[in-house]
């Protein structure tokens, strides 16, 4: 047992530390099988063990990598043999639900389905979801902002989170477990730990921020003739719905016909044969007029010729299709490699952007595969390319996606972060200046650099 393994047990119990094969045979995430890599894996049980951790760590500038689910896609939770991983898996408590602040107290290691659910059992809603949300946990949620299908309505994580409590490089816990929408008194601390992909600190608790959970839910799948009607079809929608609009899903007839035609389980609502679809939910408070008002609404689409078609969930079930449809993106791994791409930019630039990259893979390797769906509603898009068996195709094909969004000040990352793949692609979305002030966030916080090294940008 190698001392810093004995120290660890020393802190946390024996049963919270892994080696060997215990680590080796876990999946490096849910999509990639191959076994993960690290001197150890500790599983800390409070904020006090992780604070003891991590002053273990930094005395002896040991690296520490957090995990959480695992589900993320961009190599943001990657180790070498040499680091120790912090898992937060045995963090997993829900501590309270406060029904009248509508808020949730939790730990880091919750997992987001989970807190949904605690959620729903209070009559109110916690509106973070993705297709993830059976793996991922708040933990990770947060440290990577995490975003969604519902991001038009609630914002992404970053919006929901009122308090954290985090442990800093060299053990300093730093309690921030605000309760209240709104608190000016300085900085605000909590940000420093949103969407740093776990390199400023180790959130170990939340604060997070509930709503009430609608009443109705309805479900539509709209076709249309062109890109160009999807914005207007955005507008026409939210103007009619007053402010219920809660996604605004857009797909691309390549994915609409991957995943509505076998092995995918899901069959097409509508015809295979129109060049774009949308799936729009709204989420109201009156059963049973908030069907009525969408339907009325979609007529109205269809009448002005904005939408060619359209079809409303008649039930749960119906609904539940619905979703499984565009939630079912794994049936894009029928082509390996494939290569994944979550990119933001103004909805008017989208239409030109997508014919770009698509001329760019033509012209770069002929036949490709390319699937293009996202939230539109969010300027968010996602592409999943495969351009031949050849791994060593990824770089070139990143080239085709991300150069395009340069002149249009688009960003690499919308939603997913960058970890160590978009790292080499950050200053198509920063300027040196972002990225020098981001270095002097790390050094004052992390000055050796322990915390998840080498991720976001080059050290
Ligand atoms: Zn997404």
């Amino acid at each position: 047992m190698s001392q810093l393994v004995a120290d660890l047990v020393d802190i946390a119990g024996s049963d919270a530390v892994l080696t060997g094969e215990d680590v080796s045979s876990r999946a490096v995430g849910i999509w990639r099988p191959q076994g993960i890599q690290a001197h150890a894996i500790v599983r800390p049980r409070t904020t006090e063990e992780v604070s003891a951790i991590l002053k273990l760590c930094h005395d002896r500038s040991q690296t520490v990598i957090a995990h959480g689910g695992r589900t993320g896609l961009v190599e943001g939770a990657d180790t070498v043999q040499s680091d120790l991983i912090l898992s937060l898996e045995r963090m997993n408590q829900i501590e309270s639900v406060d029904d009248v602040n509508r808020t949730m107290t939790l730990q880091a290691g919750v997992l987001l389905q989970a807190a949904q659910e605690e959620a729903e059992r209070h009559g109110l809603l916690y509106p973070l979801d993705i297709g993830a949300r059976g793996s991922c946990t708040i933990g990770g949620n947060i440290a990577t902002n995490a975003g969604g299908n519902r991001v038009i309505r609630y914002g992404m994580t970053r919006d929901m989170v009122l308090g954290t409590e985090a442990v800093l490089a060299d053990g300093t816990i730093v309690s921030s477990m605000n309760e209240m929408i709104k608190n000016n008194a300085g900085y605000d601390i909590k940000q420093l730990f949103i969407g740093t992909e776990g390199c400023l600190g180790i959130v170990t608790r939340a604060v997070v921020r509930l709503r009430e959970l609608p009443r109705s839910q309805e479900t539509a799948l709209v076709a249309a003739d062109s890109f160009e009607k999807m914005p207007l079809i955005l507008k026409h929608m939210d103007a009619y719905l007053g402010g219920t609009l809660s996604a605004f899903e857009v797909m691309w007839n390549d994915f609409y016909r991957l995943v509505t035609t076998p092995p995918a389980k899901q069959r097409p609502p509508l015809e295979q044969s129109y060049p774009i679809y949308v799936l729009i939910e709204a989420m109201g408070g009156d059963q049973e007029n908030d069907k009525v008002r969408l339907e009325d609404a979609l007529a109205e689409a269809l009448d002005k010729g904005l939408a060619k078609d359209a079809t409303v969930a008649q039930n749960g079930d119906q609904r539940r299709q619905f979703w499984a449809m565009r939630d079912d993106v794994e049936q894009i791994f029928q082509y390996d490699p494939m290569f994944i791409y979550d990119v933001s930019l103004q909805v008017p630039y989208m239409e030109r952007y997508v014919g770009e990259v698509r001329d760019n893979l033509k012209r770069r390797f002929g036949h490709h595969q390319l699937f293009t769906f996202g939230h539109m509603g969010d300027g968010n898009l996602h592409f999943a390319i495969s351009a031949g068996k050849d791994e060593s195709a990824h770089h070139d094909v990143n080239l085709c996606v991300y150069e395009p969004l340069r002149p249009i000040g688009g960003s690499v990352s919308a939603e997913h972060g960058v970890g160590l793949e978009k790292k080499p692609y950050l200053d198509v979305s920063r300027n040196d200046t972002e990225v020098k002030l981001m270095r002097t966030l790390k050094s004052a916080l992390d000055p050796k650099g322990i915390l998840n090294p080498g991720k976001v940008f080059a050290a």
